[in-house]
């Protein structure tokens, strides 16, 4: 049947890729042409689309690689890299292994013995259940499997090179499976480009390993760069140990284990001491249910369990293990399932809050103190400003600064005893140092903000605010019923 209708066109700017401005700036410039029709993509590109969203680089294919090893129940995974894990990937595992028939399958998009249906997705138990990783690899690189099951005499290998698997052969092989991958993103020269030098990605790689090594203490690991040992882990049922082998005694020995359990949610696992903070997120260890993951909650509730502890512009160290039942937990949200989804995210923030709270409360947190250069600094500006708050207290008015507004204000609220100062100012009677008339002490901020801006947001709710100053332009200093405040700006 003829179609009695033109077909649709648009207009393309001829001069300038991407220009949607024909009309208004380039009419000289612009053609018409057909829009294109909808088709079906060729199986090969498919593939490797898909394969952009679980191997984004060498490091990805490691974390896919352990994890099936883990999944097999490997006692002793090894892996080995060479040129940043551009040139080769080599895991080893001595794990359950896969015979001829698993083998053919396992390079096929969406094949997986770890889920059969739709209820199994949401009570996973595996780290990998969406069965594209290895399809993935083997879309864009050149992939070599061998495996053998211990039951089996011999083992099978087969290789798959840009999506293209050839026959399976007998091999002779360990109980176990390995899994070779060679010049990564060699079928994409595009994504090559994105490769950063071996140095950083051999970073990367570490970093992955040391996640996966961590998630699973029992387990025997090591990591080969260009043939040098970078690190070997024997198996430990102490998870200090572990991070002892990864990062050193001396950060292990000053770790504070928490555990908190209650409502189906154990949280585990161990925080440094606000001394032990750094400038880098990155010594946020988060696992839940043996995975490593990134999530706002956790990490809020950690953030807040150190606020006032630490330096805001710094980092906590903490390794924290959450059990969570999988019915209540979605991995499913991102292809590398480094994000989850809670059924009830206020409880899990909660529990770890309270673990670490709990914790820090009943610990003596200066252990082991060592201030840094920049924290020494920070206590430097807020004992000058104190210094400087008492001395105008008595030697008559200082100025009440309007100036800077505050953008995400520290509070540190003092108990300071009996305040010097405080026994020459009777209730209502006037006191220097304040701007104002000093107000009587049951006034609250909210009738000091419009003298000081800051204070309103700052100061907690229940904060009686009997008198305050800005210093510096930067600190306010406030005489609250119980003690002192000081509000850095
Ligand atoms: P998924 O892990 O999501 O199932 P993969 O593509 O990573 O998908 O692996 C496909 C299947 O291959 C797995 O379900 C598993 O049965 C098998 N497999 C992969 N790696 C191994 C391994 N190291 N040992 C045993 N079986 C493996
Ligand atoms: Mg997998």
């Amino acid at each position: 049947m003829s179609n009695t209708y033109p077909s649709p066109v648009r207009r393309r700017c001829v001069r300038h890729a991407n220009c949607n401005a024909s009309v208004l700036y380039c009419t000289a410039d612009w053609r018409e042409e057909p829009v294109p029709r909808i088709r079906v993509l060729p199986p090969e590109l498919i593939s490797r689309i898909a394969a952009g969203e679980c191997v984004e680089r060498p490091a990805s294919v490691i974390k896919e690689l352990v994890e099936n090893a883990l999944d097999a129940g490997a006692g002793r995974i090894d892996v080995r890299t060479m040129d940043g894990g551009r040139e080769l990937i080599q895991v080893v595992d001595d794990g359950g292994g896969m015979d001829r028939d698993d083998l053919c399958l396992c390079v096929t998009q969406h094949a997986t013995s770890k889920i059969a249906d739709d209820d199994d997705l949401f009570n996973i138990h595996t780290m990998g259940f969406r069965g594209e990783a290895l399809a993935s690899i083997g879309a864009v690189a050149r992939l070599e499997i061998t495996s053998r099951r211990p039951e089996s005499d011999v083992g099978h290998m087969i290789r798959v090179d840009a999506g293209k698997m050839s026959e399976p052969k007998p091999v002779a092989a360990k109980p176990g499976t390995t899994v070779e991958a060679r010049d990564l993103f060699h079928a994409v020269p595009a994504r090559r480009k994105f490769l950063r030098t071996n140095q950083t990605e051999s970073g990367h790689i570490t970093e992955q390993f040391c996640r996966l090594a961590l998630a699973q203490c029992g387990v025997a690991f090591s990591l080969r760069s260009q043939n040098r040992v970078v690190h070997e882990l024997q198996p430990v049922n102490d998870r200090r140990q572990r991070i002892a082998d990864l990062y050193g005694a001396e950060l292990a020995d000053v770790l504070i284990p928490i555990r908190r359990e209650g409502g189906g949610v154990l949280v585990e696992g161990y925080v440094a001491p606000p001394a032990e903070s750094r400038g880098s997120g990155k010594w946020e260890y988060v696992f839940v249910n043996g995975r490593y993951v990134r999530d706002r909650f956790v990490s809020h509730a950690i953030k807040e369990a150190y606020r006032s502890l630490i330096d805001p512009r710094r980092y906590p160290v903490a390794f924290v293990f959450i059990t969570i039942n999988p019915d209540v937990v979605d991995v499913n949200v991102h292809p590398m399932k480094t994000e989850i989804r809670w059924r009830d995210s206020n409880y899990v923030h909660g529990q770890v809050l309270a673990a670490l709270r709990d914790k820090f409360l009943s610990t003596n947190l200066d252990h082991g103190f060592q201030a840094t250069r920049e924290d020494d600094a920070y206590r430097d500006r807020v004992r000058k400003a104190m210094v400087d708050f008492f001395t105008q207290s008595r030697s008559g008015p200082a100025p009440v600064h309007h100036g800077a507004a505050s953008a995400g204000p520290r509070t540190t609220q003092e108990d300071a005893g009996e305040m010097p100062g405080r026994a020459e100012s009777a209730p209502g009677a006037s006191t220097p140092g304040v701007e104002s008339t000093t107000p009587p002490p049951s006034l609250s901020r909210g009738d000091f903000a419009p003298l000081i801006p800051g204070l309103e947001e700052a100061a907690a709710p229940e904060a009686h605010v009997s008198r305050a100053l800005q210093v510096h332009n930067a600190f306010i200093v406030a005489e609250t019923v119980d003690g002192l405040m000081i509000i850095d700006q």
